[in-house]
């Protein structure tokens, strides 16, 4: 049997909230969502799209880590930080191109979405796509996918002028494409950052 994997859908997110309500009760971070919906082109409309680890296959997350906290299983999926590890230098927040992990001064620890692990790892939905309505996070096999979904499934992004990120996590756009490109913006000086409006541009109105 092929493997499943996550598929995140943004243009069937009808931004209820339930993947957000679920994450926040899983055990191993119970009252904490790991997921979060992006508000895209907000001036115009309220289209939402939902926001996970993707997992990446060389997750610079943890390759700026120096406590090297931030584990990647056999089956490639990233895990959070060990605690006993991580000093709670925010150096994976910032370099994370998905704005994907979470500081919490409090624990002063960074967590983010290990993929439901207790559940993927025993071939159980993640709880954000056991709870979906409309399938815009959906966890099948490739061949599931083609059978039933009208676009095409990609995984390979390319940010800014270059970096070539390839995530476990694919996204679902229109037909036509072969890798997904994000352009980036520059904030006064700071380092560039990915424009959450490039989101918009993935959303398939039809194909
Ligand atoms: S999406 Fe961010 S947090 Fe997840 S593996 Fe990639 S770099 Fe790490
Ligand atoms: S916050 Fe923790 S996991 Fe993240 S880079 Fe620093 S030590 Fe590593």
């Amino acid at each position: 049997m092929s493997e499943r994997v996550l598929f995140i859908d943004y243009a069937r997110c009808i931004g209820c909230q339930a993947c957000v309500q679920a994450c926040e009760e899983c055990d191993t971070h119970k009252g904490q969502a790991m997921i979060h919906l992006e508000t895209i082109r907000r001036r115009d409309s309220v289209q939402t799209a939902p926001q996970v680890c993707m997992h990446c296959e060389d997750p610079i997350c943890a390759r700026v880590c120096p406590a090297d906290a931030i584990k990647q299983t056999p089956d490639g999926v990233v895990q959070s930080a060990l605690a006993p590890r991580c000093i709670g230098c925010s150096n994976c927040v910032l370099a994370c191109p998905f704005g994907v992990p979470k500081y919490f001064a409090e624990i002063d620890q960074m967590m983010k979405c290990d993929l439901c692990y207790d559940r993927t790892s025993i071939g159980k939905k993640p709880m954000c796509a056991t709870v979906c309505p409309s399938q815009a996070l959906s966890y099948m096999t490739n061949d599931e996918f083609e059978r039933t979904r009208r676009g095409v499934a990609l995984n390979q992004w390319v940010f800014g002028e270059g970096e070539e990120v390839r995530t476990k996590v694919s996204v679902v756009v229109p037909r036509g494409r072969d890798r997904v490109h994000v352009d980036l913006i520059e904030l006064g000086g700071r380092p560039k950052v990915a424009e959450p409006d490039d989101v918009a541009a993935l959303l398939s109105e039809d194909d």
